[in-house]
């Protein structure tokens, strides 16, 4: 019973893996009609400065409603647009209109406007992307506007040309923020040989922060090292009050979560733009 059992269960594994190979071929298609289409929007989510309250900036978080499938995770397609090599139509896509709406969102208000656009570690890999400071510089909008958003898997063993990247955005003024912080590798030797701006929080800490004291030392010692570096901190996935009174008091500089916002279309950010600015 237990071979036959076996055997089963090999063939219901293989036939899963096979369709799944098969949804991701067919969802990798549809990204490209989605692409060109339109159906692929980038939304925007506040990051908040937690001294003062207001929005500081924005993360640019692309969204796809899927004609027959609804609401598609870019956990899901990201790997699949990483694959297929679309991401870098795609990133191109979010970079270009996350410029454009910072662009004007800056020209309503007084003081220019920052965005957070993040950037896969495939995007790093080919130079025909959209050059992002020769860009910045053409169409006028300050590079320190922008910051790059990166996982630690872009500076693990990175190549030439990431350097090379990341020391021109550094030279431009493009900021960088390490995203997901506390998840990945051996993060203190980055934090040395590359110049980070900022580090993001992960959501994975926040989210019991208040109930698991490992959680809230790991937090607070980020937030202690990182201020030690020059380097300033964004909490991610904030949902509740008491994570927030936590974050303030240790001194986290900025919050990202649903407690502010969720992300939102374009329209409906600069409506959360001028409502908390006036
Ligand atoms: P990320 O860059 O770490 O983005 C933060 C994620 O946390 C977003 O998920 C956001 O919606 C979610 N989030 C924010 N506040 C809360 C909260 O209070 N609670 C909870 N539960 N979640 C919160 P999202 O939009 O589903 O994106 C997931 C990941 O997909 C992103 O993680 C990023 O790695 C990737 N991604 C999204 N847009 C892009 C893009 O334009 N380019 C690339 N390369 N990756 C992207
Ligand atoms: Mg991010
Ligand atoms: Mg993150
Ligand atoms: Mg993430």
């Amino acid at each position: 019973a237990a071979k036959a059992g076996g055997r089963n269960h090999f063939r219901f594994f293989t036939k899963s893996m096979h369709s799944e190979a098969q949804n991701r071929v067919r969802l990798a298609q549809d990204l490209r009609s989605a692409l060109t289409s339109k159906r692929l929007k980038v939304y925007f989510q506040p990051i908040v400065d937690l001294s003062s309250g207001e929005i500081s900036k924005a993360e640019a978080l692309l969204r796809w409603n899927h004609d027959a499938l609804g609401d598609i995770s870019p956990a899901r397609f990201i790997p699949i647009a990483e694959e297929s090599g679309l991401i870098h139509e795609i990133g191109d896509f979010v970079f270009s209109e996350a410029v454009s709406w910072a662009m004007q969102w800056s020209a309503k208000s007084k003081n220019t406007f920052e965005i957070s656009i993040n950037k896969s570690p495939i995007q790093f890999t080919r130079g025909a992307s959209i050059d992002w400071p020769a860009y910045l510089a053409e169409r006028g909008l300050p590079a320190g506007c922008v910051t790059v958003e990166i996982t630690e898997g872009v500076l693990l063993n990175a190549s030439t040309q990431v350097a090379t990247t990341l020391d021109k955005y550094k030279d431009t003024g493009i900021r960088v923020a390490l995203d997901d912080f506390g998840t990945g590798y051996s993060s203190l030797a980055y934090l040395k040989r590359f110049h980070i701006d900022c580090l993001k929080i992960d959501q994975s800490f926040i989210r019991d922060i208040s109930v698991n004291e490992s959680s809230r030392a790991i937090a607070e010692s980020i937030i202690a090292m990182a201020h030690r570096l020059g380097i300033r901190v964004i909490a991610e996935g904030i949902e509740e009050q008491n994570q927030l009174d936590i974050l303030r008091l240790a001194g986290c500089d900025y919050g990202q979560g649903f407690i502010f916002s969720k992300a939102v279309p374009p329209i409906e950010f600069e409506a959360l733009l001028e409502n908390r600015m006036s």
